[in-house]
């Protein structure tokens, strides 16, 4: 049995089954979870024999880091395996990408949801994949786990060997490979665990779920007693070009994608993000900004990230410094709140839009069947 991504109610039901007391659930948990013991010899507060009991029956099965790449800003992309499981679903060997951004007094990492992603938009380099499989929430909690200790035991944030400590904040935002809507049931069960705080103990207002606009998973998210934050990767100024862009808008159209929105509860100091790749010569007007203002303009409180296009394989231009600094300056003139946020890791693949399983020449890896 894989005791990666078990629930603290996994855990119980798994000890009374092998007839230990209740609590050895909760210290496999905290040792799992909150210290991010990732082998049972580690949990050291767990008594000898109870580890070898479980070391007989249960496992942890950890992706492997094939490739780690540095980039110059500090930040680090992880290419890593996933082996196939015992589950029908996700039967099949797979790879993924996390990255791990740090910066001043926090660090932020950036995992996938699934291997691949069959949502289609034009300008992701993961949608050349297509869907090769979900993630499970064991391999959706392992890539933060994973990456949290490889920054310790590699030397801090700084790559300092004397800096063992991490950042005193840590984001998650589910923005790598994968549309985390279409894989409901395991990314929220991972999200319980990194939430609580016996689990990982990730504060809820520090993790971002990131979605195409799956207006369904919306709404199923929106009931959630414990959630991330929600963004909206948007990058159209109407539907007319969103359905170019973004396929996905033909079936769940800006009316309805907004409505949900509008209706999303937020908290007292919570922003749903609005994302916005800006693609030179594509939506990057003027006539684009205003028309964006205007659909963010009865949605409660939205925030607006312009992200300019990081050039690579695919067939779209860099948006110019001005039509940026112009569109920025439309929609805070408009009253809306715009961050302009330059991608971090450009020179490892690591950015917005290029995780797509690149090695170090850049060139598509074959996926792992
Ligand atoms: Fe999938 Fe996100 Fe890429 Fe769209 S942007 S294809 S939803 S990974």
């Amino acid at each position: 049995m894989e005791l990666l991504g078990k629930s603290r109610e996994e855990l119980q039901a798994l000890c009374e089954a092998i007839g230990e007391p209740r609590y050895r659930a909760g210290q496999i948990y905290e040792a799992l979870y909150a210290q991010r013991k990732l082998s049972l010899e580690e949990m050291t507060s767990l008594p000898k024999a109870l580890r070898e009991r479980l070391a007989q029956e249960t496992r942890i099965t950890l992706p492997v880091v094939k490739q780690r790449f540095v980039s110059s800003d500090g930040a680090i992309r992880y290419l890593m395996s996933l082996p196939r499981t015992e589950e029908k679903a996700t039967a099949r060997a797979a790879s993924v990408e996390a990255v791990f951004m740090p910066s001043e007094g926090r660090q932020t990492i950036c995992i996938s949801t699934q291997a691949g992603c069959a949502v289609d938009c034009q300008f992701c380099l993961t949608a050349q994949l297509g869907l090769i499989r979900n993630l499970t929430a064991g391999e959706i909690l392992a890539q933060i786990m994973l990456s949290l200790n490889d920054v310790t035991t590699s030397g801090g944030c700084n790559g300092d060997p004397n800096d063992r400590q991490l950042a005193p904040q840590t984001n998650v935002v589910l923005m790598g490979q994968g549309e985390p809507l279409l894989n409901y049931d395991a990314v929220m069960k991972a999200m319980r665990i990194a939430l609580d705080q016996r689990g990982m103990r990730i504060t809820p207002r520090h993790v971002t779920l990131s979605t195409s606009g799956i207006v369904p998973g919306i709404e199923r998210l929106a009931e959630e007693k414990v959630r991330p934050k929600l963004a909206i990767s948007l990058n159209a100024s109407c539907d007319e070009q969103r359905d170019v862009l973004m396929p996905i808008n033909k079936k769940y159209p800006l009316r309805v994608l907004l409505d949900a929105c509008k209706k999303f509860p937020r908290g007292s100091r919570e922003y749903i993000t609005f994302e916005y790749v800006l693609l030179g010569g594509v939506n990057d007007t003027p006539e684009d900004a205003r028309r964006v203002a205007k659909l963010m303009s009865d949605l409660g409180r939205v925030k607006v990230n312009l992200i300019p296009w990081n050039p690579g394989a695919l067939p779209y231009k860099e948006p110019s410094a001005e039509s940026v600094s112009e569109f920025h300056r439309i929609l805070l003139e408009k009253g809306v709140p715009a961050f302009t946020r330059y991608s971090r890791g450009r020179d490892v693949m690591a950015a917005c839009g290029q995780l797509a399983l690149k090695d170090a020449d850049n060139s598509l890896l074959p996926v792992l069947r």
